[in-house]
């Protein structure tokens, strides 16, 4: 996937402020933050988005939330409060079709969003 910013990342063709990674995931810091913590998490693998991870690799999306869970300690906002967000297809506002989840915190949070 030459052409997937996110895979590049993956690969360390291009730079990212990497705070987790294993054999599976990486996550890292947001480049545009929208909150004093904004890291993504996404998979190695490539899936455009979650409606494309096939049913095989479902083990996939529970591992990037508890992930999530431990880097939300990590950075002092489990208890403060966090949002995870997964944007999907064209009315989520996706821009980035390699799948990632949003990890925010660190503010006070709007409910419904945009
Ligand atoms: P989406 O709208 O697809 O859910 O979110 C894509 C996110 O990826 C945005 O928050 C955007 O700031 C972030 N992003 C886009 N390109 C890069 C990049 O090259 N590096 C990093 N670290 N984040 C990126
Ligand atoms: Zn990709």
């Amino acid at each position: 996937m030459d052409d997937c910013i996110f895979c590049q990342i993956v690969a360390k063709k291009i730079p990212a402020r990497i705070v987790y990674e294993d054999d599976d995931l990486i996550a890292f810091e947001d480049i545009k933050p929208q909150a004093p913590v904004h890291i993504l998490i996404i998979p190695r693998e490539h899936f455009p988005s979650l409606n494309e991870v096939p049913e095989e690799r479902k083990s996939i999306l529970g591992k990037i939330l508890l992930i999530a869970r431990e880097i939300a300690r990590e950075k002092d906002i489990a208890l403060s409060g966090y949002r995870i967000v997964l944007n999907t297809a064209r009315d989520s506002g996706q821009e980035v079709f390699h799948l990632h989840f949003h990890l925010l915190g660190g503010r006070r949070m709007s409910w419904p969003p945009g």
